[in-house]
């Protein structure tokens, strides 16, 4: 009788160690919940307007960018997208939302640079002609276009705002006689590679960046937008002060 309560009474004890160590496992480990992640591509063009293209995404898990084939080949990936795909997202699984998220300073506080950027970046090097930077900003809509180096480390930026001061401060065409030309015809103002229009980068924000640094930056130092890098210095996008507005807006429950 002894040896059956004995032995009962050891099952009970191991079912209970097996509930407590289930219990103290999910406590330790957060729930998760798919999550979808935009994929952001950032297009270098070197001088001919060959491009070549990255595409990335920002993972909690690394704290900073991932290439899309990483996430192909990650246990957490539910779904990757297929080259192409416009608006492409990676599903994975990460740390579910908790309740408080709905409160804006500590949402910005757990938001990461990367997790907010707009989904495109376009890239040149400092020789990039005129035409290319119109293109770009003009047919592509993007606000700026980054100048690079041989690493893809930001050098400088180009807006339109650049392009139209430097066709400002352009010294005026020669006007004796000598030089001037028959009325209705004018000289074109001679129009320089990129390097010579650029705003050089003065500051730089990390991908893994809280959003709330990016927002106190922006609001502090007047800038429009900011380049974006990941921990080798390289370009992986850019977080324009628009970019910001419309996250808050989305989790106000605003949809575009
Ligand atoms: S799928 Fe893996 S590598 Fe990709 S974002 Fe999720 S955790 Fe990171």
């Amino acid at each position: 009788m002894g040896g059956r309560t004995s032995a009962r009474a050891k099952e009970l004890l191991a079912a209970a160690r097996r509930v407590n160590a289930a219990a103290t496992a999910a406590a330790i480990e957060p729930a998760l919940e798919a999550v979808s992640l935009p994929v952001h591509q950032r297009l270098l063009l070197d001088a001919a307007g060959e491009a070549t293209s990255s595409r990335t995404v920002f993972c909690r898990r690394r704290g900073g960018a991932v290439d899309v084939e990483t996430c192909a080949g990650c246990s957490h990936a539910v779904s990757v997208p297929t080259p192409g795909e416009r608006n492409a997202e990676v599903r994975c699984m990460t740390q579910k939302e908790v309740p408080h998220k709905r409160d804006a300073s500590e949402l910005a506080m757990r938001t990461y640079v990367g997790e907010v950027m707009r989904r495109r970046v376009a890239c040149v090097r400092a020789d990039a002609s005129w035409e290319m930077l119109e293109d770009l900003l003009l047919d592509e809509d993007d606000d700026a276009v980054i100048v690079v180096d041989a690493h893809s480390r930001p050098i400088g930026t180009v807006s339109e705002s650049d392009m139209l001061r430097y066709l400002r401060d352009q010294p005026p065409p020669d006007a004796s006689p000598a030089t001037m030309l028959e009325r209705g015809f004018h000289v074109e103002p001679s129009r320089q590679a990129a390097h010579e229009i650029m705003t050089p980068v003065a500051q730089t924000m990390p991908e893994s960046a809280p959003i709330s640094f990016a927002i106190g930056l922006l609001a502090q130092k007047g800038f429009s937008h900011a380049t974006v890098v990941g921990t080798d210095g390289g370009v992986v996008g850019v977080l324009s002060a628009n970019d910001v507005v419309c996250w808050l807006a989305q989790r106000l429950g605003y949809e575009r």
